[in-house]
Formats: C-alpha cells, sequence, structure tokens
C-alpha cells in the first residue's frame, strides 16, 4: 500500500483503507481495558510484578523512632563542643533494645538501628573515638558533632497515615520491601489476566515436530508461539497455549469459541489481514464483533480488535496481531502490552521514551510511524540493524530497543532520536 493514506485522503484517488494513527489506536484499547479485573489478597512476599487494587497506607511511621546510623557513642552536643572531651559511658544500646535517657555529661554506647536515648542529639561514629579507662568506661570524643549528626529521624521514611503507594501501581522488589516495613503480609492486586494464545497458518510446524531436512516446501517454524508465550508472563498473565489453528473458516470459529471460555483475553497471530486465506475476520464477526485496524505503523499495520461472546452471552476481549515475526512482536509492545497492563489494573502503561543520538542515517523516510530496531553502542549513541524487514527475527535480538520515529522523519547522523529501551518494556 502507498503511505500517502496517513495524510488528507485524496477523493479522486481509488480506495483503500486509512491508516490509523497508533495513539488513536491505543486510546481504543486503553477504554477497552478500562473495566480492570478483580482484586485478589497476595503475600506480600508473592506481590512481585503484581498491579496494586488499593492504596497502601501506613499505620505507624518508619523509623518508628530516631536511630543510630552508626556503630558510635551517643552523646549532647552542647557538651563535646570541643574535641577531646572525655565522658563517662554509662549504658550500652544495641539495635533491638530501648536505652535510658542520657544523664548530663555522660554517653551511650550505641549501635547501628538502636533508639537514641532521649536527651542525645548527636552519634560520634566510634572512629572519632578512643576507649579511655576501660575498667571504669569512658570515651574520648576526638571530633566535635553538630546537632542531628549520625540520626536517622523518625518519620523520615515513612509518615504515619500517608498513602506511601497508589492502587495502580506495579509492585517491584523494592516496593515489596517498602510494604514490608509498613508490617503488611499481604496486599491487593488485580487478578491475573488469563490469556489463549493460538497461532495461524497452514504453514506452521512446531519445532521438534518435523526436523529441519524434513520441513516440506513452504513449512516453517512456529517462531510467533514462543516470544508471545513469554511477553504474556512477563505482562503477568496467565497464559494457556491452543496451538496452531489450520487456515479455514470453521476450525478458526471453533479454537475462537473454546478459548473465550474461562479466559479474559484471547491473543492470536497470523491470519489478520483480508486475504482468502484470512479467517479471523469473519470468524470473531461470527461470534461477536470485531475491529479491524490498519494502523499507521512499520512493522506492523494489521491488527485487530474485537469480542468474542462465550456460551453465556459474556464477552472475552480479541486482540490480533500480524503474523509476520518481528511486526507481531512490535505491535505486541505498542499495543499488547499497554493493553494487557490496563486490564489488569495498571495506571501507568506509556513506555519509557528517551532522545538518544543516533550514529546511523535513515535516509528514506515512511509515512508511517516507524519503530526500528537499534542497539546501544559503547560511545552513547544507536547503531541500526542493517535488515529492517518484517520478516527478520534477528533483528529484535540483535537490537536492544527500538526508534520511535515519526512519520515522514529522515535521520542523519548526529541527530537526537526517541529510543525505547526492550528493558523498559519487559519488566
Ligand atoms: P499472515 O499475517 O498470516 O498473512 O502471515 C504473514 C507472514 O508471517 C507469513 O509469511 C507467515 O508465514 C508468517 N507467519 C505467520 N504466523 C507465523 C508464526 N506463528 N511464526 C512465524 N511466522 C509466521
Ligand atoms: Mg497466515
Amino acid at each position: 500500500m502507498s503511505d500517502s493514506a496517513v495524510t488528507a485522503p485524496n477523493p479522486l484517488a481509488p480506495k483503500r483503507p486509512l491508516l490509523m494513527p497508533l495513539a488513536q489506536a491505543l486510546e481504543s484499547l486503553l477504554t477497552a481495558a478500562e473495566a480492570t479485573l478483580p482484586p485478589e489478597p497476595v503475600t506480600t512476599m508473592d506481590a512481585d510484578g503484581r498491579v496494586l487494587a488499593q492504596d497502601v497506607v501506613s499505620a505507624l511511621q518508619v523509623p518508628a523512632w530516631d536511630n543510630s546510623a552508626m556503630d558510635g557513642y551517643a552523646v549532647r552536643c552542647a557538651e563535646v563542643s570541643e574535641p577531646g572531651a572525655v565522658l563517662p559511658v554509662l549504658q550500652r544500646i544495641a539495635a533491638g533494645e530501648a536505652g535510658k535517657a542520657l544523664q548530663a555529661l555522660t554517653a551511650a554506647r550505641i549501635f547501628t538501628g538502636a533508639p537514641v536515648p532521649a536527651g542525645a542529639d548527636a552519634v560520634v561514629m566510634q572512629e572519632d573515638c578512643t576507649v579511655v579507662n576501660a575498667c571504669e568506661g569512658g570515651v574520648r570524643i576526638n571530633v566535635a558533632p553538630t546537632p542531628g549528626q549520625n540520626i536517622r529521624r523518625a518519620g523520615e521514611d515513612v509518615r504515619k497515615d500517608a498513602v506511601v503507594l497508589q492502587k495502580g501501581e506495579r509492585i517491584t522488589p523494592a516496593v515489596q520491601g517498602l510494604v514490608a516495613s509498613l508490617g503488611l503480609n499481604s496486599v491487593l492486586v488485580a487478578r491475573r489476566a488469563r490469556v489463549a494464545l493460538f497461532s495461524t497458518g497452514d504453514e506452521l510446524v512446531m519445532p521438534g515436530d518435523v526436523a529441519p531436512q524434513d520441513m516440506r516446501p513452504g513449512a516453517i517454524y512456529n517462531s510467533n508461539r514462543f516470544f508471545l508465550a513469554s511477553l504474556l508472563r512477563r505482562m503477568g498473565c496467565e497464559v494457556s497455549d491452543f496451538g496452531i489453528v489450520p487456515d479455514n473458516r470453521e476450525a478458526t470459529v471453533s479454537a475462537l469459541r473454546d478459548a473465550a471460555q474461562g479466559h479474559d483475553v484471547i491473543l492470536t497471530s497470523g491470519g489478520v489481514s483480508v486475504g482468502e486465506e484470512d479467517h479471523i475476520k469473519p470468524a470473531v464477526q461470527q461470534l461477536g464483533s470485531l475491529d479491524l485496524w490498519q494502523i499507521a505503523i512499520k512493522p506492523g499495520k494489521p491488527f485487530a480488535y474485537g469480542l468474542v461472546n462465550r456460551t453465556d452471552g459474556s464477552p472475552c476481549h480479541f486482540l490480533g496481531l500480524p503474523g509476520n515475526p518481528v511486526s507481531s512482536f512490535v505491535t505486541f509492545l505498542v499495543l499488547v502490552r499497554p493493553f494487557l497492563l490496563r486490564l489488569q489494573g495498571q495506571r501507568d502503561v506509556a513506555m519509557k521514551k528517551v532522545a538518544v543520538r543516533a550514529d546511523f542515517a535513515w535516509a528514506k523516510a515512511d509515512n508511517r510511524q516507524e519503530f526500528l530496531r537499534v542497539r546501544r553502542n559503547s560511545n552513547g549513541g544507536l547503531d541500526l540493524f542493517p535488515n529492517q524487514s518484517s520478516g527478520v527475527l534477528t533483528s529484535t535480538v540483535w537490537g536492544d530497543g527500538v526508534v520511535d520515529n515519526p512519520g515522514g522523519r529522515t535521520i542523519a547522523v548526529g541527530d537526537m532520536v526517541e529510543f525505547i529501551a526492550f528493558s523498559d518494556l519487559l519488566a
């Protein structure tokens, strides 16, 4: 197809589908994902990667009391304003113990994490002190402290009643630690999305079923199934693999009908164009409704969203990806990923883009928004994979991300471009 279709249509031009901007497709998908999955409790230990279905409010302040950031001696600054002051040490406070108030003109031996005794206003680290009179217990303070020194203040991490985490935040290992520090052993999260996956195509063969030397002419191995299943799991989904569905209407209808039962989403690859061998469109329409979009992206373009009705009449989301492996990979990242994250309650689903210098030229602009497979080099710039064909899966392995290149833009060496790291999309 010519790329002029993204600009205003010429009424005299032959009829061809208008390409939809990616942002518009994304908006429709995110709206469809808005009715999020029901919440369920999960233990803090098992919460990594889940999405909070509740605000987390702190029932206490963290730390609960002023405590020492060092092993050393708790003192009153006013009593040790000159280096070399000697004080008797009347108490020893280890982590987990509560000391007594600091008597005038004394020091307290104190360890990291132990509560600072009332009356003390600084901790002098032990490296700045000399033990004197070991039997009677005294210490020389060699460096005059300043008020507050080496004291971690009560509430400096979290204040009581503060909303520490908000509904819709994705739980990371750091979040798990913070939740645990509030004394919470479990949190409410959105249920995982249950996704049924199948690939369409009579040409597809599963690796292991036929040896490479025995492949019939025209047959290819099913590669999409592997990366799509793993991408789905990285998005926190439970995956049911429905295998390969042949290119005919009955098989496609039957697979869709089965897949809708017990799943929130059906994800397919292949068969979403409108050729005679593309059976997804009529099959989804038979069982529900379908929006077939031609999206103004490269690679990508054909993409389908629809609803497949279950036997009880309730609808299951349907997402159809193009069959070309790189198109499938890219449309997953730019459309399916945000849809699935939002369905599971995640608030922020935007792709993180950073400006990076292109150490390559891209002379031929395309009217579609392009996702060029690139790799960061050791000079802080980006190198381009030489073959950007939508069938060349090597580009996604060699690359560590894509350049999001707006339609119609050429790139000169040294230009700043928008880089999206795969690692930011997969975590
Ligand atoms: P389709 O979207 O069904 O027209 O397929 C477009 C291209 O992608 C064809 O060359 C297919 O053979 C190829 N293809 C489709 N599905 C897969 C798959 N699961 N794994 C690898 N290649 C595929
Ligand atoms: Mg096909």
